[in-house]
């Protein structure tokens, strides 16, 4: 490849050797003509090349338009070059940020980005649906004038950042607790970073509440039983009133027996979060046990109706279902007063599904009870319970076990008329027979 000064040095000689050729035969004029005639040649080159290129430049065309030969060809072929490795870089850095963008997005934390004023540089969508925010309209933002919560304000303003701030009652519906963290990053900028904590404190409440609520129950019975041993240390009774008194001594041993075995029951229940195996269970057999328990839990007070309308077997666990039931039907017994008539029924509905229900003619439950007396310790009638030696664990049990069987508990009741308790289980679950 020539350099430019040798290509010019070349030029200036062959304008002069036509010079040269020409002014021996036509005179100067035409010598210098000839010259510059020569000289004009290459500039004009020069002037289509710039034009051509002028047009590629201005369309955006320049990685395909196509080579000229010579001088300019390098020219051309370098800055294509050029192009089309600033256009890679561009388009790689590009894909980087939008896989950045995307995992931020994927995130399930609302993720804050705020430059050193405060405003907001970028936020995910889970942010913007936590705080109302919408980032085409809130960019560059003060975050303090887009969420106005006090503790949020002073948090931002004190910039003690290593501990996080809880804010409760956030979201479109208000019902969010949401865990917020501010992260300083990069020249005085800062990440904040939100958790959605609102299963995690209502847990931990429901824990709390379930530590008072086993404390309270144990209390009871503990307190009672201390009285009655005090009262026998200091008192000299005899035998009839001994005996008495270790009967009511039994009585409350018996109750906190039964809420252990219950707690226990329950803590069995959680743990497994298999679904119930496929045991076929006899639904005579179930019944007539059934039967037997609730004559001896009623002695004689109550008229009873067990039936099974359609046969077919149940696959499940049969401890587990013979407990459910049996809760069923000792709530009927233990809520009907005396005369009440109470009748369990098993049948395979229309669609295949297994009802197992009990229907009593006692008290009934208000409407505003139902849709929580599957909670632990959630009682309509605090002192009946207690009487009839109920933990308030009942109907959670029932629950858990239907959920373990994938079945659904329905509670209809008309206060003053009566309940019907309905288990009713899939047809996956029903083994239909004949
Ligand atoms: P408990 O051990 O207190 O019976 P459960 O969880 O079995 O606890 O029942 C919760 C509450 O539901 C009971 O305290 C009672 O007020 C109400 N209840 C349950 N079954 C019946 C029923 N058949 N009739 C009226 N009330 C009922």
């Amino acid at each position: 490849m020539l350099s430019a000064l040798t290509r010019f040095a070349f030029l200036i000689c062959l304008a002069l050797l036509a010079a040269y050729i020409v002014l021996s035969n036509w005179g100067v004029d035409s010598a210098i003509i000839a010259g510059m005639s020569v000289l004009a040649v290459p500039l004009i080159y020069s002037y289509i090349n710039l034009a051509r290129l002028r047009r590629y430049v201005l369309s955006d065309a320049v990685e395909t338009m196509p080579l000229p030969s010579g001088f300019w060809e390098e020219v051309f072929f370098r800055l294509q070059r050029l192009v089309r490795n600033l256009k890679q870089e561009i388009r790689t850095v590009e894909q980087q940020h939008s896989r950045f963008i995307e995992a931020f997005q994927a995130s399930p934390n609302g993720i804050l980005m705020l430059d050193d004023q405060d405003q907001i540089e970028w936020c995910n969508a889970i942010s913007e649906r936590f705080f109302g925010l919408n980032f085409k309209r809130d960019a560059l933002q003060r975050v303090n004038f887009l969420i106005r919560r006090p503790e949020f304000i002073q948090y931002l303003h004190k910039r003690q950042f290593e501990e996080p701030l809880l804010l409760e009652r956030m979201g479109p519906g208000a019902n969010l607790s949401l865990m917020l963290q501010a992260f300083p990053y990069g020249d005085k900028r800062h990440l904040l970073l939100i958790q959605d904590v609102t299963d995690l404190q209502k847990a931990d409440a429901m824990r709390r509440d379930f530590v008072a609520n086993v404390s309270h129950e144990m209390r009871t019975p503990i307190t009672v039983l201390m009285g009655f041993l005090e009262t026998m240390q200091s008192l000299d009774l005899d035998k009839s009133q001994q005996h008495q008194y270790f009967e009511m001594m039994m009585s409350q041993a018996q109750r906190m027996k039964s809420l252990v075995e219950d707690l226990l029951t329950l803590a069995n229940l959680e743990a497994n979060t298999l679904p119930a195996p496929m045991q076929a269970i006899k639904i005579p057999t179930l019944m007539a046990l059934l039967k037997n328990d609730a004559e001896a839990l009623s002695q004689g007070r109550h008229a009873f109706n067990f039936d099974i309308s359609s046969s077919g077997e149940l696959m499940g666990e049969e401890r587990e279902i013979l407990s459910a039931f049996g809760n069923l039907v000792s709530n009927a017994i233990r809520y009907s007063p005396d005369v009440a008539s109470i009748s369990a029924n098993w049948r395979v509905n229309a669609d295949g599904e297994g009802e197992f229900s009990v229907t009593d003619t006692g008290p009934g439950i208000a409407s505003e009870h139902l849709s929580r007396l599957t909670e632990r310790f959630y009682r309509v009638d605090r002192s009946r319970s207690r009487e009839t030696g109920g933990t308030g664990l009942g109907l959670a049990i029932v629950k858990h076990i239907a959920n373990r069987h994938q079945a659904q508990l329905i509670i209809e009741s008309t206060p003053g008329k009566g309940s019907t308790f309905t288990l009713r289980f899939p047809k996956e679950r029903i083994l239909q027979q004949g």
